[in-house]
């Protein structure tokens, strides 16, 4: 990897510290209830959207406890608009999980999060950096964009079979000392990169942090990265159906122009 870690690391958290993103209700809490809330709702899911249902959830369920012991149609009513309802089903399975395995409260390790119902890897590890300052890494789209551009990833990010090394590298990155402040503060700063800069279609290169490191601007490939071959694989058949159907509509056009029912007979055919 050509940009170490402690650069990387430090980079981040100065330019969090004074450009990321403050203020979301969510923010500067280190309650696992409200984080874990958040994120589940943030899946899939626009802030903008997010700050109503968060604030209505917990103004209903001020606590995992009151959650577990909520009505399940009553959840489902809360979480109705946001989509996605798993999400809703999972959320409350995984109240009453916490409620009744560990006592009202959720675990501190992202190992033992990983356990409940809806918590996925990078999910647990936001948990588990935000509230207890665990040195864990998440990997959500915008940190595997961010991931790709900065070290010129060339292997598929739709790939699951690629997401092995994208974690090692979301893991060596990690800050290494005073874990405690530094890791809320370092997972923060890595959601606002892939969120407000270095986002999908206009990457903010001029504002970035990692310009200098950036091996995609250095190889002006920025929106050449990340790799998504998948994608491109699905969207090649897709226009070559939109090829085949234009031509197939063209052949049918020309037999029935021809008179009589070729036309149908040549649709079939082709
Ligand atoms: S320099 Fe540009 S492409 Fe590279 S990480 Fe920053 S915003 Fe993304």
């Amino acid at each position: 990897m050509a940009t170490d870690s402690i650069s990387f690391a430090s980079r981040l958290l100065d330019w969090q510290a004074e450009h990321g993103r403050s203020g979301l209700p969510w923010q500067n809490t280190q309650d696992p209830y409200r984080v874990w809330l958040s994120e589940i709702m943030l899946q899939q899911t626009q802030v903008s959207t997010v700050k109503a249902y968060y604030a209505k959830f917990l103004e209903r369920c001020p606590t995992v406890a009151h959650l577990a012991a909520a009505d399940h149609d009553e959840v489902m009513a809360l979480w109705a608009g946001l989509g996605y309802y798993t999400r809703a089903r999972n959320l409350h399975a995984c109240a009453k999980a916490v409620v009744a395995l560990h006592g009202g409260h959720f675990p501190s390790m992202a190992e033992q999060l990983q356990t409940l119902p809806g918590i996925g890897r990078s999910t647990a590890a936001a948990i588990a950096s935000f509230c207890f300052g665990e040195r864990v890494a998440i990997l959500d789209g915008n940190v595997k964009r961010v991931l790709a551009r900065v070290f010129a990833f060339e292997h598929d990010i739709a790939l699951a079979k690629n997401d092995k090394l994208l974690w090692q590298m979301a893991t060596d990155l990690l800050p290494t000392k005073n874990l405690s402040v530094q890791m809320p503060r370092y997972t923060q700063a890595i959601m606002d990169l892939g969120a407000t800069v270095c986002t999908p279609k206009q990457p903010d290169c001029v504002a970035c942090p990692m310009q200098s490191f950036c091996q995609a601007k250095a190889q002006s490939r920025v929106h050449e990265l990340p790799l998504k071959v998948k994608n491109q694989t699905q969207q090649s058949i897709a226009v070559a159906a939109s090829r085949k159907t234009t031509r197939r509509r063209g052949i049918v056009r020309a037999a029935a122009s021809a008179g009589g029912v070729g036309g149908l007979v040549l649709f079939a055919a082709v």
